[in-house]
């Protein structure tokens, strides 16, 4: 039997909210065994990005990241964000320890070549460095990972929080149980973005089609699933969405391959 991982990506409006994060970190920490966090930052990192004169400019719910915005991205996920969130875990007696996805070669990735759109400094992942992550996992740290990869030739890029969640799931689920999380602010993915009480028990790919296609699944939930279905596609033992709440009752969004015999 393989060991268990938790892998476990915290939203932006998450980071935003004090208590929220409190309680999130708390649950988090909580998680028995071996675990992992990777967090965002893009409302911080619009925020700063505007107080230095850097309007975010946005195609599809992706940042298009120039040169500048660039700066303004590693200085907040890999900076404020990431040590806020390390301090607050090292509060609570889990012994983290941010990186980004130069440290230890953690995640390279290789610069999103330009089509209909310039993205500029965007990476995809290309590579995960199990060995090196599981290093710090054996030595019993919980690695805290922020969205920032590099190419492995000096340049740092911009990659979306929820593949590298599920990049790294799917890069150790080969050695470890790999449970995914996307904790995020609302109780699961619902049938009404609007209606607490109208979550999403069990999503499989065809419902997921169904809801997209009516419009009740839009936005920055179609990435996120998107992500998530490859996850667990690729082997991840578990993939849930939901808030801290809904994901410690186990009530949150569960994917699933067929709703047709769930648990
Ligand atoms: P995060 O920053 O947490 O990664 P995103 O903002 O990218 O998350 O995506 C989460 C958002 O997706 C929610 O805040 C919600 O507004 C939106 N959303 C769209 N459709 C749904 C749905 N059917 N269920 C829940 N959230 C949805």
């Amino acid at each position: 039997m393989k060991e268990p991982l938790h892998l476990f990506k915290i939203g932006g409006a998450v980071l935003e909210d004090y208590e929220e994060l409190e309680e999130t970190l708390a649950f988090f920490s909580n998680l028995p065994g071996r675990k992992l966090l990777v967090h965002g930052g893009g409302r911080r990192a619009s925020r700063m990005g505007r107080q230095l004169g850097i309007e975010p400019r946005m195609h599809e719910g992706r940042r298009i990241t120039d040169a500048a915005t660039l700066e303004v991205v590693v200085m907040v996920y890999a900076g404020l964000e990431n040590k806020r969130i390390v301090s607050g875990l090292q509060a609570m007696g889990c012994n983290a320890i941010g990186l980004s996805g130069a440290d230890g070669n953690a995640i390279l990735a290789e610069k999103r070549p330009v089509k209909d759109i310039d993205y500029g400094f965007v990476g995809d992942v290309k590579a995960v460095n199990t060995e090196s992550l599981d290093a710090l996992l054996n030595a019993g740290l919980t690695p805290v990972y922020c969205a920032i990869t590099h190419d492995g030739k000096g340049q740092l890029l911009n990659t979306n929080a929820d593949t590298i969640a599920a990049e790294l799931a799917i890069a150790l689920a080969g050695k470890y149980q790999a449970n995914l999380y996307y904790c995020f602010e609302k109780p699961g993915v619902m049938e009404n973005v609007n209606d607490p009480g109208s979550v999403i028990r069990y999503l499989d790919p065809e419902l997921y089609a169904a809801y997209r296609e009516q419009g009740a699944i839009a936005e920055g939930m179609i990435p996120k699933l998107d992500n998530a279905f490859r996850a667990l596609k690729a082997g991840a033992a578990s993939v849930q969405a939901g808030d801290r709440k809904a994901l410690a009752l186990g009530k949150a969004t569960q994917l699933v391959w067929t709703t047709e015999f769930p648990e």
